[in-house]
């Protein structure tokens, strides 16, 4: 008897036979990679034993510098050096507008859609940015491993929209990397420190990097991290404190406030050493020009705590979007460079009265629990139950008749997850059906955020109601919409997947979900009475078709005033009344009125029918 093996598809069928996956942590300052090496996650270096590559890339005419080398001309070459493009991933020209920042680069010019800089070398995006930083790390993972890569997890901010985590996606395949999941920073953090096998709860994850403060709270349950809500400030971090220490030293040196370029940049760099070395000692030496200072501890809190204090303030706040109490938080775990900071560690303590996880490095904790999360998803860890599942954020609907949005898919469901709903065709004859994708949780399409649109064509004509339009909702693992539409009957179809071209601001989403909850009982109403504004609208067209076709045929003159008058109101009500219950009383009374009318059409159409046939050439159908 010949045995076959059977393996799950995507596992190795050999249980000795270790394939080689990496987590990669793409970041707005620094990226990192790192593998599972014999059961240990460790991230990886280059050959000068640097693990932190700096996440820039420096275009020449003639090729390109990723990391070090690269940030070493950000001063002398700035428009071709490209740094923090994380902010512009899956972003529009229009969405940058909208920051009202000025941009450091030269803007590939009157091009809509993707952000473009113009560097020697041509206009690069920022996908192409964020691909040559992902195969630099690629490379180096390969060199180590001894050989081409099965896969990665990539990790993204767990607020990215749709554009930003497709950006990602695209940068990687650019990048010529296969993906196995996008996976939420906070998630990744929280998954190194190996809570996704411990207790269920909520957990808060505090990320201050160079340029960025990003708090999360999860809730681990039944295997699942769900993210319960986000939080932060995308423009403070370790560069602010470092902003914050260059003036304290300004003033001690005398210096005036006008600083010549170059001195300004070596203050920086000092403020920035010394905030470092004050994360070990108690003190340390300063010399700028020909002056020379301490500075002590003490003194760098009273500068930096009015920073922490707003990291915390956004704490608090999250954590009431959250709907979780301080003392509901189990874990808090601590991510980013900045939270080596001992000020830092003692006040978030002091916040949540617990003390948080920080034994691993914050530097590479995002890019740990990736590799750790790889490791599960290529198969080198058969028998393990590990499956971790992130959650939409924002609920992804439809739009419907009367500009309401009809969500499919609601927020905090599980991914990958694919749901579908029926609609109907509005009008007698409609051939073809708009569909319009929206993503938020507001009832008013106005409110929601459009991902895309697009038509479903060729519907065979049909009475009002009686086409059924299939819309189904797909998201896969990475949290990437494909939406597709049947009309059942006849089996023409169409789909979409969605890519939009432009993201959301990153306190966006969190806004979203606050204007929804204070806007629920309003929006509740609006949306009757949207609802009854369609009702009208279907029963003033069709009583006017129907007293046009048949009116004065069937009815006396008394009753067609009668209905001319009811429907003349009724177009009346549908503009003016702001009161869905007394709308819908008053479409009931005319439909009443005009059933009589109704009923008279439908006898004359049925012995219109039947007149001029016989009886037997319809039996003889039979
Ligand atoms: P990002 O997430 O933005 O890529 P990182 O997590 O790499 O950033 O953090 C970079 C920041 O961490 C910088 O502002 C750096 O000065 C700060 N940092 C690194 N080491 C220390 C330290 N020992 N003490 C205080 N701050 C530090
Ligand atoms: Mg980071």
């Amino acid at each position: 008897m010949v045995l076959l093996q059977i393996s799950e598809p995507g596992r190795s069928p050999d249980p000795h036979h270790h394939r080689r996956a990496v987590g990669i942590d793409l970041g707005t300052t620094n990226s990192l990679v790192a593998t599972v090496r014999s059961g240990s996650p460790v991230t990886l270096a280059n050959d000068r034993g640097e693990h932190l590559l700096p996440s820039v890339v420096r275009y020449l005419s003639g090729g390109v510098e990723v990391g070090k080398t690269a940030l070493e001309h950000a001063v002398d070459d700035p428009l071709n050096t490209l740094i923090s493009v994380k902010r512009y991933m899956g972003r529009g020209v229009e969405d940058i507008a909208r920051l009202g920042k000025q941009l450091p680069y030269e803007l590939a010019a009157g091009k809509p859609g993707m952000v473009r800089f113009r560097t020697v070398s041509g206009d690069v995006s920022p996908v192409q940015v964020s691909a040559e930083i992902l195969r630099t790390l690629a490379e180096r993972a390969e060199a180590s491993l001894g050989g081409s890569l099965d896969g990665a997890v990539i990790t993204v901010p767990a607020y990215f929209d749709d554009a930003q985590r497709q950006a990602t996606k695209d940068a990687a395949m650019l990048a010529g990397i296969k993906v196995l999941r996008l996976l939420s920073e906070p998630t990744a953090a929280a998954v190194a420190y190996g809570l996704d096998q411990g207790d269920e709860g909520v957990i808060a994850v505090y990320d201050l990097g160079g340029g960025t403060f990003d708090i999360s709270v999860l809730r681990f349950s039944r295997g699942i991290f769900e993210v319960l809500a986000t939080g932060g400030d995308s423009a403070l971090g370790g560069d602010d404190l470092d902003r914050c220490i260059a003036e304290w030293i300004a003033d001690q040196a005398g210096l005036s406030t006008d600083l010549a370029p170059a001195l300004q940049r070596n203050l920086l760099r000092v403020a920035c050493r010394a905030k470092e070395q004050l994360s070990e000692s108690d003190e340390v030496a300063l010399s700028v020009e020909d002056w020379s200072g301490r500075l002590d501890r003490e003194i760098l809190y009273s500068l930096v705590d009015p920073l922490i204090d707003k990291t915390l303030r956004a704490c608090r706040r999250t954590l009431r979007d959250a709907g979780v109490e301080t003392a509901d938080v189990v874990n808090v775990v601590l991510v980013g460079g900045s939270t080596r900071m001992p000020r830092i560690r003692q006040q978030v303590a002091a916040m949540f009265a617990r003390e948080p996880l920080a034994s691993i490095d914050p530097d590479r904790v995002v890019a740990i629990g990736a590799a750790r999360q790889a490791d599960v998803l290529v198969g080198n860890k058969p028998g393990d139950e590990m499956l971790l599942l992130d959650v939409i954020p924002l609920s992804l609907g439809l739009e419907t008749m009367g500009g309401l949005m009809e969500k499919i898919i609601h927020r905090n469901t599980t991914i990958p997850v694919s749901k579908a709903q029926e609609f109907t065709t509005f009008r007698d004859g409609q051939t073809a059906m708009a569909i319009h994708v929206l993503q938020g949780e507001r009832e008013l399409i106005s409110n929601c955020r459009s991902l895309a649109r697009f038509e479903l064509r060729g519907i065979p004509p049909m009475t009002a109601g009686v086409a059924k339009v299939r819309v189904s909702f797909q998201v896969d693992a990475d949290g990437l919409l494909n939406v597709s539409a049947r009309e059942v009957n006849s089996g023409v179809e169409t789909g979409i997947q969605v890519k939009p071209s432009y993201g959301l601001d990153d306190g966006e989403i969190s806004r979203m979900l606050q204007d929804s909850f204070a806007h629920a009982r309003e929006d509740m109403k609006l949306r009757a009475l949207k609802e009854q504004q369609v009702e009208a609208d279907r029963l003033i067209e069709d009583l006017a078709a129907a007293l046009t076709r048949d009116g004065e045929r069937l009815l006396s003159e008394a009753e067609y005033h009668c209905l001319e008058v009811a429907l003349s109101e009724l177009r009346k009500y549908r503009q003016d009344c702001e009161d869905y219950r007394e709308l819908q009383r008053h479409i009931e009374s005319v439909a009443n009125a005009s059933e009589t009318f109704a009923a008279l059409r439908m006898d004359d159409a049925v012995s219109r029918a039947l007149s001029g046939h016989r009886l037997e050439e319809f039996e003889g159908r039979q």
